[in-house]
């Protein structure tokens, strides 16, 4: 059987901590669906297809790494396309609170799921996806906090 898993997020836009985090996992399953939570009460900077666009571009040169959206409940979702794992990145305590209350009641609402964290990497700890917004709203570079080779736009 297919060990699928899937990492969800809003990737608004997509970080090198987001990459660093879903390119370790590539060893540890047969497919790795990178997938966009629609959320109609998050207002976003990239619209869905920008992000999306992005994510595919960044993953393109791995085979195991599909790009997809969902919307509704993220377990639903795992059912949906078969995945038991839910990839996740922790940064900080605070990230593991937020995630730690999600991971529990995520696994009461589908017992077999199994949500797995990755410590980031140190270098991306204060990196998140606002930082690079805020960046670029200002006009200001972002290459460097971005996945190398990506054009945002
Ligand atoms: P969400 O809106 O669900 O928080 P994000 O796209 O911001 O979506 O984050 C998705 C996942 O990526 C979360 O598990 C988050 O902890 C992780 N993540 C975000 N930034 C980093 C980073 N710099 N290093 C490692 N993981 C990260």
């Amino acid at each position: 059987m297919d060990r699928i898993a899937i990492f969800p997020g809003s990737f608004d836009p997509i970080t090198r901590g987001h990459e660093d985090v879903i390119t370790r996992a590539i060893p540890l399953f047969d497919k790795i669906i990178v997938s966009v939570g629609k959320n109609r009460d998050k207002k976003h900077y990239f619209s869905i297809d920008e992000r999306v666009g992005f994510l595919k571009t960044v993953f393109a040169k791995y085979p195991k790494i599909e790009v997809d959206t969902y919307e509704g409940l993220t377990v639903d979702y795992c059912r949906k396309v078969g995945a038991k794992y839910i990839l996740r990145g922790l940064r900080t305590s605070a990230d593991f609170e937020f995630e730690r209350s999600i991971g529990q009641v995520n696994r009461k609402l589908y017992p077999e799921i199994e949500t797995i964290f990755f410590l980031t990497h140190p270098e991306y700890t204060a990196l998140n996806s606002s930082v690079v917004r805020d960046i670029l709203s200002h006009g200001g570079d972002a290459s460097m906090f971005i996945p190398e080779g990506l054009r945002l736009k």
